[in-house]
């Protein structure tokens, strides 16, 4: 059983390199694979609207990853539950009790791993109190403040604090962005009254919704004519709304009056830039968390060195982190200058995604319009996800999405291959290991 459900997840990491964040969301996440039929893997799709999408429109895609996985597997089924019958699922059987697809926390985002201090305070304070008492003190939440500050950190601290607490909660934590994706692919994409109807219902028995980055709801009316009843239909039964934003709420110029009039209606809280105390405790506990042994002297050099964002911040730190392991040396102070002199300072000029790309083709032997093209063979794949881990390491202070952009892929590739080069790295695949080693020295020398 384990073997099938093994081979299932490596198809689904595949896939997701190639399809958005959205309709992985909503058409791959919730297939179970049941049985083998002979060479064919049989998988079940909750529902006929969904099958129907993957059949028509992502049956490609689902070759491809089964063609890159080398198996004996011919092909994939998608069936509906009510075919499970005619399979032998024995294999299958022992992980037979439903999936409730809630979302999984980021366990590293809690409130214990954030750092108060007077820049987000009431925040933090606020945030806790929501957690213990959903939908009754402060509601909805809104949190804005500067990129980089910890407002996604906190959502998640949240979502975090109140599983643990009530491990039944529905709680829901999506992006404006993806509940747009979410409510456009359910209207248009399928043309069927079921996944609308299931849109509805997905967020309309929640107990706890979260959207964060609520600046990117484009002047999409029917997209915020949807959240509105959903928010009123919420709010009107005390289930709890949290909302973050990178500005307040009367500079979001693309926002409903209406609906920002609901979003004003409960608490607003504001995160500042942290002080320089509260960035030296950051940074030091981020080392504890990443297993760096930092000195006091590296701890304040990084705070001082990065003001503004946290997460510019986090960047250097596991620069210097990276930096120091791949030397085999420990932190010090002239090491933390060394290699935040060759990475950031010549940030503009020499280190370039540009560079990264050109150097890691190179040393793949690859072209470098492929690395950027959409073609996923093997060779191609090796360098994309190289270079774009050495990018997110090199240059933090690019966001992911940008890197998106510029290799033509979703943000949410540039994390899966990031993650994944991290996770080779953190356990001594001594190919990884090599290979980090010589584009580090080709990417830095000159
Ligand atoms: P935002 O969503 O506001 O852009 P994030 O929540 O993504 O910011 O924070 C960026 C990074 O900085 C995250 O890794 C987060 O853990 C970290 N961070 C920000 N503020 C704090 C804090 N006060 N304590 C600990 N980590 C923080
Ligand atoms: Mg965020």
């Amino acid at each position: 059983m384990s073997e099938i459900k093994n081979f299932w997840k490596d198809i689904l990491n595949r896939i997701q390199l190639d399809i958005s964040a959205a309709a992985y969301e909503i058409y791959f996440k919730e297939l179970v694979p049941i049985a083998l039929d002979g060479d064919i893997l049989v998988v079940v799709s909750p529902k006929a609207s969904k099958k129907k999408a993957i059949d028509n429109e992502y049956n490609g895609f689902l070759k491809a990853a089964l063609a890159e996985t080398g198996t004996l597997i011919k092909d994939i089924r998608v069936i509906l539950p009510d075919e499970q019958s005619k399979y032998d699922t024995s294999d299958t059987e022992e992980d037979a009790e439903p999936r409730m697809s809630s979302i999984v926390f980021n366990k590293s985002y809690t409130f214990d791993n954030f750092v108060v201090g007077e820049s987000n305070r009431i925040a933090s304070q606020a945030a806790l109190a929501v957690a213990e008492n959903p939908g009754q003190i402060y509601n909805p939440l809104f949190i804005y403040g500067h990129p980089g500050l910890g407002k996604t950190h906190i959502l998640h601290a949240i979502g975090n604090e109140l599983l643990l607490n009530n491990p039944n909660l529905k709680v829901l934590y999506t992006t404006a962005e993806n509940f747009t994706n979410d409510y456009t692919l359910s209207i248009g994409g399928a043309k069927n009254k079921e996944v609308v109807k299931a849109f509805k219902q997905k967020y309309r028995e929640l107990d706890v919704l979260m959207i964060d980055d609520v600046q990117f709801f484009e002047k999409t009316e029917k997209t915020q004519e949807e959240l509105f009843h959903i928010f009123n239909d919420l709010y009107d039964v005390g289930k709890q709304i949290i909302l973050s934003s990178d500005r307040p709420i009367r500079n979001l110029k693309l926002l409903d009056d209406r609906l920002s009039s609901r979003f004003a209606a409960g608490i607003t809280v504001d995160i500042a830039v942290p002080d320089l105390e509260t960035r030296i405790a950051i940074v030091e506990k981020k080392a504890i968390g990443f297993n760096y042994i930092l000195p006091k002297d590296v701890g304040v050099y990084l705070a001082n060195k990065e003001q503004n964002n946290v997460r510019i911040l986090e960047g250097m730190l596991k620069t210097v982190g990276l930096y120091a392991n791949l030397k085999q040396q420990p932190i010090t102070l002239p090491l933390a200058r060394e290699a935040l002199r060759e990475t950031q300072e010549n940030t503009e000029e020499h280190l370039s995604m540009k560079k990264v790309v050109d150097r890691c083709s190179k040393y793949f032997g690859v072209i470098a319009e492929d690395v950027l093209g959409k073609r996923r063979t093997k060779k191609l794949v090796e360098p994309r996800q190289f270079a774009m881990y050495l990018i997110t390491v090199l240059i933090p202070v690019i966001p992911l999405s940008t890197i998106g952009d510029y290799f033509n892929k979703d943000h949410t590739t540039v994390i899966n291959a990031r993650d994944k080069i991290a996770a080779l790295k953190n356990d001594n695949d001594p190919h990884t290991i090599l290979v980090l080693e010589d584009l580090m020295r080709h990417i830095l020398e000159q």
